[in-house]
């Protein structure tokens, strides 16, 4: 039998005492969403590998729908996964598409709970990330909430110790913590355990575009 986990009612507060008050860099964004997935297992006191997600309905003034493709089309004005809103209130919506599959919706979740999180810091913490390019710092951002998703879901020494108990097939993997293949097989090569250019040296110190990031697959 599983016990829903309990909320705690500072939840949101604690998380975003992690961020900085003036701006971050891109780099320090990134670590700062490291250490709030750390700290949200924690806060929920979370055992298993598998994160759950039964607890985000029970967040304070957040509202969790799950709707139709073409719902989440109309909400935010093209196809997408999911989408956050919040008003001046800090009363959130969270919507994930349904039409995704089941590890697909699960990193939606994880990535639109730091959306929740970073609300009311992202004109200031996130003031220079792009450099004044509007689409890059979009992007940016995605990848830092993209960052957390992996880390809340896939984190580092839970996957590290599963791997040194044998536990080496992707699938095996990806099934213990519920995820996606694809985002496990990037877990596992941002952790050092798989590397697809182990015979290319000169692939560590050249690249056309930027590396890969996670995406919800
Ligand atoms: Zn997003």
């Amino acid at each position: 039998m599983t016990t829903r986990l309990i909320v705690p009612s500072k939840l949101l507060l604690q998380l975003r005492t992690y961020i900085p008050k003036g701006p971050l860099t891109y780099g320090q964004a990134l670590t700062v969403a490291e250490r709030q997935a750390a700290r949200l297992r924690e806060l929920l006191g979370v055992r298993t590998a598998k994160m759950p997600f039964d607890w985000v309905e029970h967040v304070p003034n957040l509202t969790l729908q799950v709707l139709p493709a073409h719902e989440i089309e109309r909400l935010a004005g093209r196809p997408a996964s999911g989408l956050t809103r919040w008003n001046q209130q800090l009363t959130y919506l969270v919507a994930v598409n349904k039409n995704t599959s089941f590890t697909h919706r699960r990193y939606t979740l994880a990535h639109e709970i730091k959306h929740v999180i970073d609300c009311p810091a992202v004109d200031t913490a996130y003031a220079r990330i792009g450099y004044g390019n509007d689409e890059l710092r979009g992007r940016r951002i995605e990848g830092i909430c993209d960052h957390f998703a992996a880390h809340l879901l896939m984190p580092g020494r839970l996957v590290t110790k599963a791997w040194h108990l044998g536990i080496q097939g992707l699938g095996e993997l990806a099934g213990q913590f519920g995820v996606s293949e694809d985002a496990m097989q990037i877990r596992l090569s941002s952790l050092g355990f798989v590397d697809p250019d182990k015979d290319k040296p000169a692939s560590y110190f050249f690249r056309e575009v930027d590396p890969p990031r996670f995406t919800r697959v």
